[in-house]
């Protein structure tokens, strides 16, 4: 399983910026600007990824729209996650064909973790025939060459083959958010947990040079961002395959120690790393902010053990206790997959007793979806759906109840929040997140989206505060 990370050289980049120069000399003898959508499934790290892809995009000369009608190039970025996206997706994807037979010069791309799987890639080929071109995320940094063949030659193209991680520094980026910014830090994961995929379509773990990231940073502030996540699939465990290793704590100081006014997040932690330097770390540097996501997924050691996630309730816990010592206000998150295959009611009953102690702030809930090719999409199941549904819906009223309860306590605080969107609501016209991440609607003018304001909290709900700028 263990293969080398490929570093693309900046002469491979640079080719594909020629490629990227090619298309847009094809591109302008068209009568009017072309136009790319590029449609973006799962989490933050896929996010990211179609933030290079739009930024090559830009680079051959295409605008952006949300109508695929219009646009002559579409990019859907997959998520293999969970079988719902996976149907999503296959389901928006086929109604593509009646949009190709309007527009017959129209290019559709398939790429993310589900176009690196084979299975997926197989059925692409067979029956989505109007699907142009299929990559996985290894050879994302390729885009503008295959495009451009595309554009020359026609024909279909499947950049599938399952080979080494690539880590490729250099590919522009067009960022959707002004205020946001997601950093990679590193790439894929080693953790193999037993119901997962990631580590098969985004391979080994990989970590960015330090000094590639704080340049990434630094250039983010001078741009006026103010919100950094830096991403990746365990971020606990960067730096270890670096030649020079460095931890995920010295990063988080290194990127604290860089001039301006601007919060650091990370995600995501896995509970076996996190260590006792990190929380130091995260109570000593004044620009992380004060939350943490990390993911226990269920409350009982025999589930934790099948999961292959290789620490013990009683491990989190204790880490729990250790960072809430150092941050007491540290606002928590976590993910819980309810109905593991072999999970008992008794043993779910463990993961309400672990909300109970540690009271998260939000959880992000999930009933069990098996993913082909991983070990529990071959374990028995057999807990009936009904069950399992019942179990989950027991999780989420028990979150909702502790998720208000502790939204309420900040009625009467002021808090000092990133202002970082308009809502359209009349009554609470501007969007925030506390510095954990809560989301804010306030009252106040337009002018203070982008800044950092202090708002006086007067409402709650389950899922969000409510207040005013002062
Ligand atoms: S830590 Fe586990 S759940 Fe997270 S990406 Fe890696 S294998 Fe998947």
């Amino acid at each position: 399983m263990e293969r080398a990370t490929t570093v693309i050289s900046p002469q491979d980049i640079q080719i594909q910026l020629d490629h990227c120069q090619a298309v847009a000399q094809l591109n302008a003898r068209l009568p009017q600007p072309p136009l790319a959508f590029v449609d973006t499934y799962g989490c933050q790290q896929n996010e990211a990824d179609s933030e290079r892809i739009r930024g090559y995009l830009a680079r051959m000369g295409y605008g952006f729209t949300q109508d695929e009608e219009e646009a002559r190039v579409i990019v859907i970025n997959t998520c293999a996650i969970r079988e719902h996206a996976e149907q999503r997706v296959l389901g928006n994807l086929g109604a593509l064909v009646h949009t190709k037979r309007r527009h017959p010069d129209q290019l559709i791309c398939l790429c993310g973790c589900m176009a690196q799987e084979p299975r997926i890639a197989e059925k692409i080929r067979q029956s989505y025939r109007h699907v142009d071109l299929v990559f996985g995320p290894h050879t994302l940094w390729k885009f503008p060459e295959m495009l451009h063949t595309l554009l020359s030659h026609r024909g279909r193209i499947f950049q599938t083959a399952d080979e080494a991680g690539s880590i490729a520094e250099g590919i522009p980026v067009v960022r959707q958010d002004q205020v946001k910014a997601w950093v990679s830090i590193m790439y894929g994961c080693n953790n193999f947990c037993s119901y997962c995929i990631v580590p098969y379509v985004r391979g080994r773990e990989r970590s960015r040079k330090p000094e590639d990231i704080l340049r990434e940073v630094e250039e983010l502030v001078r741009d006026g961002y103010k919100d950094i996540t830096l991403l990746g699939q365990n971020v606990n465990s960067y730096g270890k395959d670096l030649a020079e290793p460095m931890d995920f704590a010295d990063l988080l100081e290194r990127v604290n120690a860089i001039p301006g006014d601007f919060l650091i997040r990370f995600m995501t932690s896995h509970p076996k790393d996190a260590t006792q330097k990190l929380f130091e770390t995260m109570a000593r540097c004044e620009k992380v902010a004060p939350v943490l996501h990390l993911p226990f997924q269920a409350g009982n050691d025999r589930v934790l053990k099948v999961m292959n996630r290789r620490h013990t309730i009683a491990e989190y816990l204790d880490k729990i206790r250790a960072l809430k010592a150092l941050i007491p206000d540290i606002v928590l998150t976590s993910d819980v997959i309810v109905g593991f295959p072999g999970e008992t009611t008794a043993e779910f009953e463990d993961t309400l007793k672990v909300l109970e102690a540690v009271r998260f702030d939000a959880l992000f809930t999930f009933i069990f979806s098996p993913r082909p090719g991983t070990p529990a999409a071959d374990m028995d199941d057999p807990m009936p759906r009904e069950e399992k549904l019942r179990n989950f819906n027991r999780l989420v009223a028990l979150q909702d109840q502790i998720s208000e309860e502790k939204h309420r306590a900040y009625i009467g605080k002021t808090v000092r929040c990133l202002m970082d969107g308009e809502s359209g609501d009349p009554d609470y016209p501007l969007t925030g997140r506390t510095p954990g991440n809560r989301l804010v609607r306030a009252a106040g003018p337009a002018s203070a989206v982008g800044t950092f304001a202090q708002v006086e909290i007067t409402g709650a709900n389950k899922w969000s505060l409510f207040g005013r700028l002062r």
